[in-house]
């Protein structure tokens, strides 16, 4: 198996793209932890990673907290020795209204979890990976990390804060045996794609109807990228955005 033996962390494991990657990760060889800020669905995915006979650990922890986010790595490291791969990938959106009705509430909150919360799990992983000489960590950024969309500005600027983080620490530890990409989704089924469909009127059918390929991805397909980026086969990637998007970007 193409991770035998690894130790991977993803954050946001409770659902939707995290839940999917926690699963791949396993069934893909790794030993899995998994973090998210809702007990009940991450018991759940808990048990779903079980039953492929995969071992795993939930950590209840909350990204934007930096003692959490620190407790998270600790125990990763008590429980399962190292820290191979890490998929940070916790993510909210909020309002769908144009910049000047956006508060500065939901500006702070997007960028706590999106950004400072991202920025914090690649802190406390990489003075792990450093210790080891080896780790390849995988961004969770979006489409809207590459271009934009309107009516949704605080969101698409952690998106692209986490390009400019994502490229800066891949070149801080390209010497250092740490890689570091990002995946780019376009929409994607999940709770936050049905939240933000639902308040923008339009259906997923709608969504599709927008992608060059015809129709929304599913998690499972930017899971496996995922698991292709943090293995060896990816082993000269570095730096790079993956846009997993059925064409949406192309254009
Ligand atoms: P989701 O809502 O199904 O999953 C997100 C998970 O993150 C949830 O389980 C949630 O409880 C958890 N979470 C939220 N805040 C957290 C915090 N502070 N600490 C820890 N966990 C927290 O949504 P999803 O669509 O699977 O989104 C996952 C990531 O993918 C997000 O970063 C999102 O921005 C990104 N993304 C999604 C799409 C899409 O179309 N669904 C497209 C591009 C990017």
């Amino acid at each position: 198996m193409i991770l035998q033996d690894k130790v991977a962390l993803v954050t946001g494991g409770a659902s939707g793209i995290g839940r999917a990657t926690a699963i791949t990760f396993g069934a893909a060889g790794a030993k899995v932890v998994f973090s998210d800020i809702r007990s009940v669905e991450g018991e759940e995915t808990a048990n779903l990673i079980r039953e492929t006979g995969a071992e795993c650990l939930f950590v209840k922890s909350d990204v934007s907290s930096e003692a959490d986010v620190r407790e998270l790595v600790q125990k990763a490291i008590a429980t399962y020795g190292k820290l191979d791969c890490a998929f940070n990938n916790a993510g909210i959106d909020l309002a769908v209204k144009p910049l000047h009705e956006q508060s500065i509430e939901d500006f702070d909150k997007i960028m706590s979890v999106n950004a400072r919360g991202l920025f914090l799990c690649m802190k406390y992983e990489i003075q792990q990976m450093l210790t080891q000489g080896s780790g390849a960590i995988v961004n969770n950024s979006s489409t809207n990390g590459l271009v934009a969309l309107p009516g949704i500005s605080p969101y698409v600027a952690s998106k692209h804060a986490v390009m400019g983080l994502t490229r800066c620490a891949a070149l801080d530890y390209a010497k250092q045996g740490i890689r570091i990409n990002a995946v780019n989704p376009g929409p994607i089924a999940t709770d936050l794609m049905a939240r933000s469909a639902e308040q923008m009127g339009i259906t997923f059918d709608d969504l599709g109807s927008m992608v060059p390929m015809g129709r929304i991805g599913q998690a499972t397909e930017i899971a496996q990228a995922v698991v292709f980026l943090c293995s060896d086969a990816a082993r000269y990637i570095t730096g790079q955005p993956l846009a997993i998007d059925g064409g949406y970007t192309v254009s």
